[in-house]
C-alpha cells in the first residue's frame, strides 16, 4: 500500500494505516494546515490589493478627469506603476488589449526603445 503523509507540511507524519479517509493525522494538524494555506491566500490578496491600489492612485493622480494620458512606462514604474496588477482586459477594435483598474483602462505600446503607458479614464 501507497505511503500517505499527513498533508500538514510541517508535520508531514505517515498516517496511520486505520485512517483511511483522513488527510491528517488529528485535529491541530488539521488546524495547522489550514492557518497555512489561509496565510497563502491571505499573502495573495494582500499583494494584489497592494499592486491594483498603487496603480489607481497613480493613474487618479495622473488622469484625474476624462481623457487620456501617455507616460513613459519606466516613468510610470518610478511612481509605482506595476503593469500586473489590473482585473480585467478589453480589446479595442485596433485589438490592442486593455487592462482594467477601477473605472480606469491601461495600454502599453512598445515605442522601442521604450514602451508608453496609455491609460484611459471614460
Ligand atoms: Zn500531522
Amino acid at each position: 500500500m501507497k505511503k500517505r503523509l499527513c498533508r500538514n507540511f510541517s508535520c508531514g507524519k505517515e498516517l496511520p494505516v486505520h485512517l483511511t479517509s483522513a488527510y491528517h493525522c488529528n485535529k491541530e494538524c488539521y488546524k495547522q494546515a489550514k492557518k497555512i494555506r489561509q496565510k497563502k491566500v491571505d499573502d495573495l490578496i494582500k499583494a494584489f490589493r497592494k499592486g491594483i491600489y498603487s496603480n489607481y492612485k497613480l493613474f487618479e493622480e495622473l488622469l484625474p478627469y476624462s481623457g487620456r494620458c501617455i507616460i513613459d512606462i519606466t516613468e510610470a514604474r518610478v511612481k509605482g506603476f506595476d503593469e500586473h496588477a489590473y482585473y480585467g482586459t478589453l480589446k479595442d477594435p485596433s485589438n490592442n488589449i486593455w487592462y482594467t483598474v477601477g473605472n480606469y483602462h491601461f495600454y502599453i505600446k512598445d515605442n522601442t526603445p521604450s514602451k508608453l503607458l496609455t491609460i484611459y479614464k471614460k
